[in-house]
């Protein structure tokens, strides 16, 4: 699947802009760029210029003068890819990009396939798999959690854990192996105890990975929130005061449906989800009660649940009666849900702030006036785990880790089934090279299927 012809692509975004970049890698890059560039001071060709320097010239094809462009020279295996890299920063006019790029093509680069740059650093050896994939998910990234994780990834923080990991798990194999060489003579190298304290050891930080991976998820793909109530009790209101507390990502995901109409709002670094608001915004659904099935469709699909009442105008024993709904329908489902007393501005009804007082997930705000949001963002953040993101915990959020995990466990718990019943050496040496082959996919210190890497780097943009 190695290949090292020199490919191209536009590096930035589609479209005009003041600067392009264009990216040529491979084993002629250099010189393919050398046949249509021309230095201002007449100088040396880039060939002979050193690595990592910048220079100023014309891009021309043959008479034709296109662009006055700078470039940068990176020599492999100096470069992101590990390959010769040029790197053109051209105006961002479409038409500049164009004649560039097709000037390159016709000079004998061809066009890069999405992820193809990163694919090569892989094959390269400049990144493992799951720092190439973190690439990917920190061009993605739209959040400081999204960020932070992605981050910690591509710098080989996740790699380094399942390294430790693969590593006591190599001791371990050898060992037995080692054993099976001796096999004549009966002799134990491996103490079964220690062996098996080993792998519950082993197994017990894997399981720590694989349940971070809903955290990992939520941080990375934002936290779906349930913001439900009868009509009038102020939902829109509130989602306008969220929205207006954070103007820096503003979004409204349209899906096919008006039903999954979701807004997005980032609160203390943390994307929240706000699911259905199509439900919400629109005026029809205000003529219906509370709409008790539309909003078990949410809970479900929420990890919090914002339930507003009217301090004003409504009834206790309704608000009761909504509660205690709701509870049942979450039943043992660890969601947080945070009871919000709204327009507590006017004069809130007394039979109300008795039967509510607030308390630990009961809290009286005014949307309208913008009171006590804070407090109720405060709550959000907490029942998001915010905290975690603090310390530098890794958290599983790739669905591909996870598998791979999952399989490991599976591959350790035979090793410690077969430990208990003092299976041989040469099967318990079969489990644990499975668990070893299982954790290696991640990283790619085994080989991994073509497929896999073809799902993995289509999913990049072309020019990464
Ligand atoms: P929704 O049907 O739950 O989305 O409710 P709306 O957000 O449309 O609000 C219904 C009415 O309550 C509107 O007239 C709002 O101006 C009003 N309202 C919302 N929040 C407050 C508040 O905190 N205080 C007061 N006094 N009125 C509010």
């Amino acid at each position: 699947m190695f290949q090292n012809d020199t490919i191209c692509a536009l590096a930035t975004a589609q479209g005009l802009a003041a600067i392009a970049v264009i990216r040529l890698s491979g084993k002629d890059a250099i010189e393919i760029a050398d046949k249509v560039f021309y230095k201002k001071d007449k100088s040396q060709y880039l060939n002979h210029q050193k690595s990592h320097t910048l220079h100023f010239g014309d891009i021309k094809d043959g008479e034709k003068w296109i662009d006055e462009v700078l470039i940068s020279v990176f020599k492999g295996p100096n470069s992101y890819t590990g390959e010769n890299t040029v790197e053109i920063s051209c105006h961002g006019s479409v038409f500049i990009q164009k004649q560039i790029i097709e000037l390159l093509l016709k000079k004998g680069a061809r066009m890069a396939n999405p992820g193809e740059f990163t694919l090569r650093a892989f094959l390269n050896g400049k990144l493992d798999l799951s720092q190439a994939e973190a690439v990917a998910d920190l061009i993605a990234s739209d959040s400081e959690a999204s960020h932070k994780m992605a981050m910690q990834q591509m710098r080989g923080g996740f790699s380094k854990d399942i390294n430790d990991l693969r590593e006591k798990l190599i001791h371990f194999a050898s060992l037995i192996e080692l054993e099976l060489d001796f096999a004549e003579e009966d002799v134990e190298f491996a103490n079964r105890k220690d062996l098996k304290d080993l792998v519950e050891n082993i197994q017990s930080r894997i399981k720590k990975l694989v349940d971070s991976f809903a955290q990992g998820n939520v941080f990375k793909n934002g936290v779906p929130v349930a913001i439900i109530g009868k009509p009038n009790v102020g939902k829109s209101t509130l989602l306008n005061a969220l929205l207006n507390e954070d103007r820096a990502i503003v979004s409204e995901i349209a899906g096919t449906t008006r039903d999954t109409i979701e807004e997005e709002i980032s609160i203390g670094g943390i994307v929240f989800r706000f699911i259905d608001t199509a439900g919400i915004r629109n005026t029809i659904d205000k003529i219906e009660s509370i709409g008790i099935e539309k909003s078990f469709e949410k809970i479900a699909k929420a990890s919090i649940v914002l339930y507003l009442f009217d301090l004003l105008n409504d009834d206790p024993q309704n608000v009761k009666n909504d509660l205690e709904n709701i509870r049942q329908k979450m039943g043992n489902a660890e969601k947080p849900l945070l009871i919000i007393g709204n327009k507590a501005d006017q004069n809130p009804s007394e039979a109300l702030k008795i039967e509510f007082a607030e308390q630990e997930n009961v809290i009286f705000i005014s949307a309208k006036q913008n009171q006590n949001i804070s407090q109720l963002t405060d709550k959000l953040l907490s029942y998001a785990n915010a905290g975690l993101l603090q310390n530098d915990q890794t958290l599983l959020s790739n669905a591909r880790h996870l598998d791979a995990l999952n399989k490991t466990l599976e591959a350790l718990n035979a090793v410690l089934h077969g430990l208990n019943n003092n299976i041989t050496g040469d099967f318990l040496a079969l489990d644990i090279r499975t668990a070893l082959r299982h954790l290696g996919e991640i990283t790619g210190v085994v080989e991994v299927d073509r497929d896999i890497l073809g799902t993995i780097f289509s999913k990049f943009c072309i020019g990464k």
